[in-house]
């Protein structure tokens, strides 16, 4: 059977050399192209809205209660990942609460442990601006 280019829009046969992939640079070039851009969206959903979920999961679970603290190393060990966020919400004292979907989190110092103070999205967090 013919060897042909491995590049999919191409599929030329192939001559010469046994360990030769692709009929020209061009279509070398264009096969990696292709398959940088393909894992990158890749890369893209997992780590952002996979992470953005695992967060979420992670914080409803420790906080059924509503109002919680936890030690920041545990929920760190879950894989939570705190660069990962929806968006943010500051309350009268200046206070500023990182959350992922209604769920959200703040560092804390307890007994010189560092801790996250876990909150619930409330509606009257949208009506505050500042
Ligand atoms: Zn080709």
């Amino acid at each position: 059977m013919p060897r042909t280019c491995e590049n999919e829009n191409c599929s030329n046969p192939l001559k010469g050399r046994v360990d030769r992939k692709f009929c020209s640079v061009y279509c070398k070039t264009d096969y990696h192209y292709q398959k940088r851009k393909e894992s990158g969206k890749e890369y893209f959903k997992k780590t952002v809205d996979d992470q953005l979920r695992l967060n979420r999961r992670i914080l409803r679970d420790y906080n059924l209660a509503g109002k919680t603290t936890v030690r920041k190393t545990e929920l760190l060990n879950k894989e939570f990942n705190p660069r990962f966020i929806t968006h943010w919400w500051k309350n009268q004292e200046g206070d500023t609460y990182l959350f992922c979907y209604d769920q959200g989190f703040k560092e804390v110092k307890d007994n010189d442990k560092q801790k996250y103070l876990l909150i619930q999205w409330q509606d009257y967090m949208n009506r505050q601006v500042f």
